[in-house]
């Protein structure tokens, strides 16, 4: 077997990736799933950092559109991702996978906080690191933590997992003419404003040449395919 195309992988979850089909909150049966399949990464000696999003639970801009401060939101929704990180720290420890969450807010008792070369540390003895409450800062997403997590360790490539195989010149949904980009650059990505993450990450990925590979998380084994060099979804490159 060739060797792994990236050994070390951050990988994107949103928090809707683990709600599954209830429509709020963590279905333990997609959790179980999404853990089977990092076990299986980790299994053929990937290192693997996790950024995990919480909007299956809060999401800032929803609570200020409703009236709340907008920092007071963000704060709730950073919460979020703490929760997400711990049921899925439960999942990959339930498959015998060594899983550290580390916060950008910290709470000892519940999870280390991040530092950076603790994280590092972590990743080199084979633990799974899961990155939780984002950045620590207010405005910002989860999908910039992960820009900003996968420079600080060094990773090769950022996996983003979402409920669409690739990026799409349009909205599949919407315009059946629509065709998926097997590779596309950063600048498209933001001149054509489309949702692969926000501008703020596309921009630190664009300025550090982080690739990103958006991949459909409902197809099993995608994640190692992508890792193996396979050609999954779609890459933004430079
Ligand atoms: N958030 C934040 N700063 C960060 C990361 C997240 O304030 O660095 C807040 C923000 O309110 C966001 C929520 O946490 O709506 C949940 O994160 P996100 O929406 O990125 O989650 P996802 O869409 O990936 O589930």
């Amino acid at each position: 077997m060739s060797p792994p195309a990236y050994s070390r992988v951050l990988l994107k979850l949103s928090g809707e990736a683990l709600m599954g089909d209830q429509g709020y909150g963590v279905d333990p049966a997609v959790v179980t799933r999404i853990a089977d399949e990092v076990a299986e990464i980790r299994d053929i000696g990937v290192q693997v950092a996790i950024v995990i999003g919480g909007g299956n639970i809060f999401r800032g801009m929803a609570g200020s559109a409703r009236g709340m401060d907008r920092a007071t939101a963000d704060y709730m929704g950073m919460l979020a991702t703490v929760m997400n990180g711990l049921a899925l720290q439960d999942g990959l420890e339930h498959h015998g996978v060594p899983t550290r969450v580390l916060t950008a807010i910290e709470m000892r008792s519940v999870a280390e906080p991040f530092i950076r070369r603790r994280a590092i540390r972590h990743l080199e003895k084979g633990r799974v690191v899961v990155f939780a409450a984002g950045t620590g800062n207010p405005y910002f997403t989860t999908d910039t933590a992960a820009a900003l997590r996968a420079m600080e360790v060094k990773a090769d490539v950022i996996l983003k997992a979402t409920k669409v195989d690739g990026i799409y010149t349009a909205d599949p949904k919407q315009d059946p003419s629509a065709t998926r980009y097997d590779r596309i650059t950063y600048l498209q990505v933001l001149e054509q404003g489309l949702k692969v993450m926000d501008a703020t990450a596309i921009s630190l990925c664009m300025d550090n040449k982080m690739p990103i590979v958006v991949l459909d998380l409902n197809e099993r084994g995608n994640m190692r395919r992508a890792i193996m060099g396979e050609h999954v979804g779609s890459l933004v490159t430079v």
